[in-house]
């Protein structure tokens, strides 16, 4: 396979795939939600085309221009996808240093091109910048990467490490062959060099399309996830909320209905939680019910299912529990609670609690009257005086 491509048909066709990725790019930019990092990265496909086209004009414009500015572009093109790989990845912009690079980058090519001129020195300079831009690129895309956007940003990685490995290898052949008249030209470069500044753009393109897609995905997977979380639960507390525990208690309602096992209802409600919030303020109560849903929480089992019925009110399902395992645990909630001591603005709060238990009869009896069973006990607490546990 020999390709035979003098300098201006490749800046030609450096020239069209550059414009061509810089639209995919920039549509994708201004359309699709993308991440910080995609402008640049789309940017950089400008100052690569514009840098061939000046090395494409050799001869007829000035050497300042077609050698020195030119190249000056072409470095500054992965300069800017280094940049966005860092703005991508959250890190910080390091602009000094590129500023840098590039003084000393246009000081030793000016030097090599009309104090000494020699262009196998300015290809090396050039190759050095390269690889050091590009080895930096990688070690971005491949360092402490989350699990799910790995194959996404190795891929990238990959494709960077090709170039850098073409970059390498035709340093090391320049530095041991220095007799090489010109190495730009030499076949085995050309088509390295070919098919690495043709294809590799390309599909470092597409590696960044696949970051951007993996990442998108990351996030609609958490905010899936989230909503999922909020469908469940109540916002003020964290406890399920009562559509969750009703769907939960159904499974478990189901599971000791088939398996013939006990299950424990509890119907838990703050005393005087009204005087509570006139002598507190609502936020005191707020923080009561945060505090007494942690309470509980300590308390209870994995497997227990704790749900804000309402208002004041908290509901619990005791799988496996029998009518002595559900009064112990009763007398335990409400003994924690009303030991529990919470400080707010200055004041100690304290509040009791009443409880209405039962057990669910296995015969066949739905998980309706369960609660309505429990309800009746705990209003029969409250009339007994509050502060109790009564079991139907
Ligand atoms: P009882 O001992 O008979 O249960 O008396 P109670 O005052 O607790 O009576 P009731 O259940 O009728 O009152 C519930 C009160 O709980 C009324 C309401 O102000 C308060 N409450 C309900 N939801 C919230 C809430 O989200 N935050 C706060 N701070 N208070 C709430
Ligand atoms: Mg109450
Ligand atoms: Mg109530």
């Amino acid at each position: 396979m020999n390709f035979s491509l003098d300098n201006r048909t490749q800046a030609v066709v450096q020239i069209a795939v550059s414009i061509m990725l810089c639209v995919v790019m920039w549509t994708a930019w201004r359309t699709q939600k993308t991440f910080p990092g995609f402008g640049r990265w789309t940017v950089s496909k400008i100052p690569h085309a514009i840098g061939w086209l000046l090395l494409s004009l050799r001869g007829s414009i000035p050497d300042w221009a077609s050698i020195i500015v030119a190249n000056a572009l072409i470095l500054t093109s992965p300069i800017l996808l280094y940049e966005g790989i860092r703005q991508f990845r959250g890190k910080p912009h390091q602009d000094m240093l590129h500023y840098g690079v590039m003084v000393l980058f246009i000081g030793l090519f000016s030097f090599f091109t009309f104090a000494r001129p020699s262009m196998n020195a300015r290809l090396a300079i050039l190759s050095i910048c390269l690889i050091l831009v590009f080895t930096r690129c990688i070690v971005n895309l491949i360092v402490a990467v989350p699990r799910e956007l790995r194959s996404s940003h190795w891929f990238t990685a990959a494709m960077f490490s090709v170039f850098d490995l073409v970059m390498i290898l035709r340093l090391i052949t320049m530095i041991s062959l220095p007799a090489l008249p010109n190495p730009f030209n030499a076949d085995i470069w050309q088509q390295a060099l070919f098919l690495a500044t043709i294809v590799l753009p390309i599909g470092g393109t597409f590696g960044f399309f696949m970051m951007t897609n993996d990442r998108l995905t990351m996030e609609l997977r958490a905010a899936e996830k989230e909503m999922h979380q909020m469908a469940m639960t109540d916002f003020l507390t964290g406890a399920f909320n009562r559509r969750a525990f009703t769907e939960m208690g159904m499974i478990e309602y189901e599971r000791s209905r088939r398996y013939g096992r006990p299950l424990a209802f509890l119907f838990i409600d703050l005393d005087h939680f009204k005087i509570f919030n006139d002598k507190y303020g609502h936020l005191g109560g707020d923080v009561m019910l945060q505090k007494v849903v942690a309470a509980l929480h300590e308390n209870l089992r994995a497997v227990d299912i704790l749900a804000r019925w309402g208002g004041e009110e908290f509901a619990i399902f005791l799988p496996e529990t029998s009518q002595a395992g559900c009064l112990q645990v009763a007398e335990k909630l409400r003994n924690t609670i009303s030991d529990l001591s919470v400080s707010f603005e200055g004041e100690h709060m304290k509040v009791t609690v009443s409880i209405g238990c039962t057990i669910w009869r296995q015969n066949g009896e739905s998980l309706d009257a369960v609660f309505s069973r429990a309800d009746g006990a705990l209003y029969q607490a409250k009339q007994q005086g509050r502060n109790r546990v009564l079991l139907i």
